[in-house]
């Protein structure tokens, strides 16, 4: 079964640890109007992250929204989407 297409969005002010985070249109924490860009729609965070990089050297999965991330913790999220994005490039 397939997923449903989702809007993916980046932040475009970087967090503390310096990556910018990604949130699809569901997400309570998404970033206001002016604090984002919009990715496109896609049917996983992946794919979000790949073209998120194409505007931002390090991205990273929001703990919350992204759930394929968030049983890693804070630090293994981060590891786990690199991880999934050196598989794409
Ligand atoms: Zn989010």
């Amino acid at each position: 079964m397939k997923k449903r297409m989702s809007a993916y969005y980046v932040r475009i002010r970087p967090q503390l640890n310096g990556t910018y985070s990604v949130h699809n249109e569901d997400c309570p924490f998404i970033p206001g109007r002016e604090e984002r860009i919009f990715l496109g729609e896609f049917r996983s965070f992946k794919e979000a992250a790949a073209k998120a990089e194409l505007y931002f050297p390090e991205i990273s999965c929001c703990n919350y929204c992204s759930g394929e991330c968030t049983q890693y913790g804070n630090m293994g999220i981060r590891n786990l989407c690199n991880s999934l994005f050196m598989s794409i490039s």
